[in-house]
């Protein structure tokens, strides 16, 4: 018998085909997120990643844990891609994504089982989440005081930090985003604009914001003045070297005199460029590459203090604090390019010496994040970002959802009783997609200790009997009671509970409609540290 072309090309692959290709993807997905599902929640314990040379991270962030993973599965993989595009996109909720989207799946799996088709179920999960994100919508609202979006930020950061830390840090990444308000530059912008300096003394409630660039250099002549109350800057995106004699090249040096004339050329060149920047009234200059050795004096006597090998991001930042124009070609500076500062410091962190130059227009920040240890420092580094990023996207939509696991209870009661609106099997699915919320408030009670069955039950028990906005009552899993959780101050920013359920949802979705799995010789490792699914099929 001939073989079929399909069936040679097939040779050296394994193949695994509908339900077990299903089942062997769910499998993924479900040990992943055992991984991580012990972090969510201020009570959530941490892990330790230990990396190839024994260097170890301890952190309570579900993102971190997967993305220093060793995973090969591409299921897992699509999994932990997921997770970080929602940490790009909301600086939060990315244990919320993968949990999430373990148990859609496996939810789906068992509606496959019972004869449901995997496109049904896809179709049901898309109507589920259009109405729940419109449901969030509804329950959702802007903060209605001053203590509602620090309690929001506190939040965010809640279990990945202690709580002491995380106000002050709360406070630090309001502060951060505050001098960025107003800006437009899209959703990096806290990044951009955002310093961040890690320095060795201190401890971590000692971190702290400046308005200004802090960076761990100082000035290049020390015999140029080392503070200053302000005055006119330039910056030189360049450098400001004299010519180089290349001897291999083609200048035939056919004398000594010609020689003394070429180096008397670049002096005279150098002279130019600072006597045009002292004409302009220039007392601080900052230049990205290179100074020649040889200006350093002519810089000095002209009164100019001077700076080199900056970051291109770092002149950036200098260059929107002090309105100054970024110049290619220090010859060509003109008058307009000139920008102001208001004050020049260096200063020791831990032996470093340090500049700060702050200006006029704001627009950039510092943060000098202080800790003890290299790992407290990353540690708080990480929460930093997340508290500024939420704080930062908080400026442009305030709107609040209530934490604790109250949302997702009650989108459960509200999905329940949107599916017999519903006609044909995608009501089982939408019953699906209801039970799979549940897992964020059983998570956090299993986290912290409680019941997670007895929770869920009386969490909805609490919101039914409530008369007026029973939506906002949640468990507070420091307190332990259902209250509203407006009132206990946690709140989850709309953005990212959006953001995550529907990155679960795409995420879910497309692996659902994997009907095939080929794998080039050999079996791609399902991550190992759990297997709580057993082989069922
Ligand atoms: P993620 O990576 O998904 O953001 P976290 O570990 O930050 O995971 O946990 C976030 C969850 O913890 C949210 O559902 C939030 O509502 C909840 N949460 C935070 N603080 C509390 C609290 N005091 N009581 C109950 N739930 C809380
Ligand atoms: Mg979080």
């Amino acid at each position: 018998m001939v073989e079929s072309e399909h069936d040679v090309a097939l040779e050296d692959t394994d193949r695994l085909h509908g339900r077990s290709a299903l089942v062997n993807n769910v499998k993924a997905a479900v040990a992943l997120a055992g991984a991580v599902r012990s972090t969510l929640g201020p009570r959530g314990l941490d892990k330790m990643l230990v990396e190839d040379g024994g260097s170890a991270t301890i952190t309570n962030d579900g993102v971190t844990v997967l993305e220093t993973a060793k995973v090969e599965h591409p299921t897992a993989r699509l999994l932990i891609s997921t997770s970080s595009a929602q940490d790009r996109a909301a600086r939060d909720g990315t244990t919320t994504t993968v949990i999430l989207i373990s148990e859609l799946l496996q939810n789906a799996l068992e509606l496959v089982r019972s004869g449901v088709h995997p496109s049904i179920i896809m179709n049901g999960y898309q109507i589920a989440l259009a109405e729940a994100l419109d449901e969030m919508e509804r329950v959702s609202r802007v903060p209605a005081d001053d203590s509602e979006i620090p309690a929001a930020v506190a939040t965010s950061i809640s279990g990945k930090i202690d709580s002491v830390v995380g106000k002050h840090l709360t406070r630090l990444a309001l502060e951060a985003a505050g001098a960025l308000s107003g800006e437009d530059g899209g959703k990096d912008l806290e990044r951009l604009r955002v310093k961040r300096l890690l320095i060795k003394d201190g401890g971590v409630l000692d971190s702290e914001v400046v308005h200004g660039l802090v960076l761990p250099k100082s000035r290049m002549d020390m015999a140029s003045s080392a503070n200053s109350d302000g005055g006119r800057i330039a910056i030189i995106d360049g450098g400001m070297e004299s010519p180089k004699l290349d001897f291999e090249a083609s200048i035939e040096v056919i004398s000594a005199d010609a020689l003394r004339g070429f180096h008397e050329r670049a002096r005279k060149r150098m002279r130019a460029q600072v006597d045009l920047l002292s004409s302009l009234g220039v007392d601080l200059l900052v230049v990205r590459d290179g100074i020649a050795e040889d200006a350093a004096t002519l810089l000095t006597n002209a009164g100019i203090t001077a700076y080199r090998r900056y970051e291109r991001e770092d002149l950036e930042r200098l260059a929107r604090i002090t309105g100054s124009a970024m110049v290619r070609d220090a010859r060509r500076i003109t008058d307009e390019d000139i920008g102001t500062y208001s004050s020049r410091s260096e200063r020791s962190y831990s032996g470093v010496k340090h500049t700060r130059i702050d200006g006029p227009e704001g627009g950039a920040v510092t943060v000098l994040i202080r800790g003890s240890s290299p790992s407290a420092r990353e540690e708080v580094e990480r929460a930093f970002d997340d508290a500024l990023g939420v704080a930062h996207r908080l400026s442009a939509d305030s709107r609040m959802l209530p934490g604790g696991g109250a949302t997702q209870i009650h989108l459960a009661r509200h999905l329940r009783a949107f599916a017999p609106s519903q006609a044909g099997r995608e009501q089982l699915a939408i019953e699906a997609f209801a039970a799979a919320l549940e897992i964020v408030p059983r998570t956090l009670a299993e986290n912290s200790g409680l019941d997670p069955i007895d929770e869920i039950l009386e969490l909805s028990a609490a919101q039914t009997a409530s008369t007026e906005n029973g939506a906002w009552i949640g468990m507070d899993v420091m307190s332990g009671g259902k209250v509203r959780m407006d009132e206990a101050g946690v709140f989850d920013p709309l953005f990212v509970a959006h953001h995550a359920l529907s990155g679960a949802v795409e995420a879910a979705n497309s692996v659902l409609k994997i009907d095939d799995v080929l794998w080039a010789k050999q079996d791609a490792q399902t991550p190992d540290w759990q297997s709580e699914m057993e082989d069922q099929d």
